[in-house]
């Protein structure tokens, strides 16, 4: 029911093959340890997935936005966690619409092939949380490098990356015009970084996420590895925020699927009081609501990667695409837990493992009260709050 063919089968199909091959207790096992999904990543990287939106110029399969979410969201419906590994889609966007052509020869055909992993995108800081253009790493230019020193939090995937993306001060707030000038992406060798002026520290986290604290103690980077101009950099970012915002809703859509399918299952077979429980209407009607959420947030998020690879505007459809994505999965998997009772506790039904996870995405990358808030001042004119 859950399963309506669409144009995209062909991927789906794919996607949901090579994901055969990684079936729930091995998620559960890398959760239990709190490992990294290696061999999972290995595969995907090799069969190409993970380079779907680096044109076929440089290696990659050059798909779109479109495709490149319909993998996501396959692998969350498998059971899995696009969250291991969707760093790599949304940072290539970056790279891809705003770096050099000799940026883009230099690292896309490495990254196309397996040889150089970009997962790692550093944006967010201890003191100023969502506020993103308060942020006080900075990064000065001194001859062919940047000089860079502050801090970052909640950096994902460092430890199984080559490439960071990172977005730091070139000129001081003081002395721009608007708030949202004066900031500049670059990209960070993570091989060089390390141990050189970068500190790693991992951050232990309710979800198995692989995620750190990131200390800049004078780090030089070479000045080629701005990316675009200078001074631009948050202006970039925010156009791969609207794809890393599509990707993550067609991950909340596919863990969707996953709870409705997994809850419709057990209440169908589950028997109390001589029935089975999916013969109460208290227990159909919250998994029929939630299945109409994740199928509404699943259009949206298709107008915001149609948007996204037409170069149209999409801002507003990114954002809503996330806000409907993240709230219709985690209501389904509210009920998909109620209504396994007790057995949604049990690590071995996963049903808890999903729920940790999908509920990230309440918070991060954007947390549902900013979107609200993107909503209400920039699409409905209403006076700005902050
Ligand atoms: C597992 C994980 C992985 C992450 N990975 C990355 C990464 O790879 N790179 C990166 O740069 N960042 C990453 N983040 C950071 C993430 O993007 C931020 O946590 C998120 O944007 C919220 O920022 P904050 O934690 O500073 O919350 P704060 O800004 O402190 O906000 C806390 C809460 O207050 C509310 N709030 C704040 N301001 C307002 C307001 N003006 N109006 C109404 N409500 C408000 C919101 O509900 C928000 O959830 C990750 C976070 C987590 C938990």
């Amino acid at each position: 029911m859950t399963d309506t063919p669409d144009q995209y089968q062909d991927i789906r199909d794919a996607v949901r093959d090579l994901c055969s091959q990684f079936p729930d207790e091995y998620f559960r096992k890398i959760d239990e340890t709190r490992g990294y999904p290696e061999a999972f990543v290995d595969a995907l990287t090799r069969a190409g997935w993970l380079a779907a939106l680096i044109p076929q110029e440089y290696g990659g399969s050059g798909l779109g936005l479109t495709e490149a979410s319909v993998i996501m969201e396959e692998i969350n419906r498998s059971g899995g966690n696009s969250g291991a590994c969707h760093g790599q889609m949304y940072n290539m966007g970056t790279l891809l619409r705003h770096g050099s052509e000799e940026q883009k020869r230099k690292y896309l055909p490495k990254i196309a092939s397996g040889e150089l992993r970009l997962q790692s995108m550093g944006v967010t800081e201890p003191t100023t949380g969502t506020d993103t253009t308060k942020i006080k790493t900075t990064a000065v230019r001194k001859g062919d490098r940047y000089v860079i020193n502050g801090q970052k939090v909640w950096i994902s995937r460092v430890q199984h990356s080559d490439l960071m993306i990172l977005l730091a001060r070139t000129t001081p707030l003081s002395d721009v015009t608007k708030k949202s000038e004066g900031m500049s992406i670059f990209i960070v060798d993570l091989r060089e970084a390390i141990g050189q002026g970068l500190t790693v520290q991992p951050i232990l986290n309710m979800v198995n996420h692989e995620t750190n604290e990131l200390f800049f103690d004078n780090l030089e980077i070479p000045a080629e590895n701005l990316i675009g101009e200078e001074g631009k950099g948050f202006k970039y970012i925010l156009d791969g925020l609207n794809a890393e915002r599509t990707l993550i809703a067609a991950e909340c859509i596919g863990d969707g699927y996953w709870f409705v399918d997994r809850v419709t299952k057990y209440v169908k077979d589950r028997q109390v009081f001589g029935r089975p429980i999916g013969q109460n209407q208290g227990v159909q009607f919250p998994i029929a609501r939630s299945f109409i959420n994740v199928e509404a947030a699943n259009l949206m998020r298709f107008e915001a990667a149609r948007r996204f690879d037409a170069h149209q505007p999409c801002g507003a459809q990114a954002n809503m695409a996330k806000l409907l994505a993240a709230d219709a999965s985690w209501e389904a998997a509210n009920a998909c837990l109620q209504f396994h009772g007790g057995f949604g506790f049990a690590c071995e039904y996963d049903v808890e493992r999903k729920f940790r996870e999908t509920r990230l995405y309440q918070v991060a990358p954007i947390s549902t009260n900013l979107i609200l808030s993107y909503v209400a001042e920039h699409i409905l004119g209403l006076p700005r709050s902050f």
